[in-house]
């Protein structure tokens, strides 16, 4: 079987890497150049994207923020799964708030703002803090104001507007207000729908920012309450979208209540720790229900972290004699802050899981971002 992928990065390469076993063959359309590849070498070039869809039996995409030419294209080969509507509503503020709330998913209360006047009556109606995110364009902290006091909303909107000013002008532009959450934490969900509408979740992952960008993401196990909250509200934004593939949700806590802040219509940074964590990983999970066939067990198999790699691009060869660490390159070129490939780390019980960690903490150089990423690990 012959799957493309929309989007050529690392998430492409490691559903590529997940489905060679199955006998499922994967190429790579790089939104960038316009030509299809090969995800494990995106230098080897297998033509357009007509050519892409005519060798496709399925095709699916690694990320939300896709022209919506290319998705119609894909979408009247009868071959794209999820749906375009699903990989819009991931990619578009406006549209993911209509599903929360057609999904009766609690979220933060917020506005859209498409204009002057739309923001005046936003401040009017939100109590500050809030957050102010671009609709269509942000990823990884990206496109984003913090609003804390009314003497600084003169010179947020004005920078709003100059980013609408210099943005696509193809699609509406719009920012969506949010109230501040005083979270607890931040958790994930990841799960997978098939075909015929079955379900199955991963346990939620603990995930910790550093800079804005997640750095690492912890599979919880025993989280009874919060887990069945998550799988509830997972199979209603599913079934809803009717979706198929991997689908993955970022919450909230706060006390014992969990808030949707957004979802990814693909597979998910904070589910990679499934590659040897649980029964079935998120990139063959995601493989086989677009290729239509049954998905496999999520179960946690072992208490498993995972670290992000952020602007390195080569690790001390000691992380490879700590037991339980496995590591994952994108073979991507070095670049400050960049995701360069991950580190899993695995071992029988949490207890010793965070030992584990605490060995691989030491191991890692001293940079900003694993500085931090360091405090985190030896503050549990
Ligand atoms: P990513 O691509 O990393 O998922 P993003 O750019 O899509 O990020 P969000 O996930 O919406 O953006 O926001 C980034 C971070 O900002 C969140 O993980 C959270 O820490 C903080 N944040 C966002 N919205 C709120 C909110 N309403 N209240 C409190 N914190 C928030
Ligand atoms: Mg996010």
């Amino acid at each position: 079987m012959n799957l493309l992928v929309l989007g050529a990065g690392q998430l492409a390469r490691m559903m590529a890497l997940a489905a060679k076993p199955l006998n499922i063959e994967i190429r790579a359309y790089d939104v960038g150049s316009q030509q299809v590849v090969d995800p494990l070498n995106t230098a080897v070039p297998y033509g357009s994207l007509s050519d892409g869809i005519a060798f496709a039996d399925a095709i699916t995409a690694e990320f939300e923020h896709i022209s919506h030419d290319v998705l119609a294209l894909c979408e009247q080969s009868g071959k794209l799964y999820p749906s375009s509507q699903s990989i819009k509503t991931g990619g578009d503020r406006r549209l993911e708030k209509e599903l929360l709330t057609l999904s009766n998913a609690a979220n933060a209360t917020h506005a859209i703002i498409e204009s002057a006047e739309d923001y005046r009556s936003a401040l009017d109606t939100l109590a500050l803090p809030i957050i102010l995110k671009s609709a269509l364009a942000g990823y990884d902290g990206k496109g984003q104001w913090r609003l804390k006091s009314a003497k600084r909303a003169n010179e947020v909107w004005q920078e709003i507007d100059e980013f609408f000013a210099g943005a696509d002008s193809k699609q509406k532009q719009g920012v969506i207000a949010e109230q501040m959450v005083p979270f607890d934490r931040e958790v994930s969900l990841v799960g997978v729908r098939d075909k015929t509408g079955n379900t199955k979740v991963y346990p939620l992952a603990e995930n910790h920012h550093t800079n804005g960008v997640l750095s690492v993401s912890t599979a919880l196990a025993g989280e009874h309450v919060l887990q069945a909250q998550a799988a509830e509200i997972f199979d209603r934004v599913a079934n809803a979208l009717n979706y198929v593939g991997v689908l993955a949700i970022e919450f909230f806590q706060v006390g014992e209540k969990l808030l949707v802040n957004e979802i990814a219509p693909r597979v998910h940074n904070s589910g990679h720790w499934t590659q040897q964590g649980a029964d079935t990983c998120q990139f063959e999970n995601h493989v086989r229900a677009v290729c239509g066939l049954p998905i496999g067990s999520t179960a946690l198999i072992r208490p498993t972290a995972m670290i992000n790699i952020l602007g390195e691009d080569t690790l001390p060869n000691a992380l490879f004699a700590i037991p339980g660490v496995s590591l994952h390159w994108y073979g991507k070129e070095k670049r400050a802050g960049r995701k360069m490939g991950h580190i899993n780390v695995s071992a029988a019980t949490s207890a010793e899981l965070q030992k584990t960690l605490e060995l691989v903490a030491e191991t890692l150089p001293d940079n900003e971002t694993f500085a931090d990423i360091k405090l985190y690990i030896n503050k549990q």
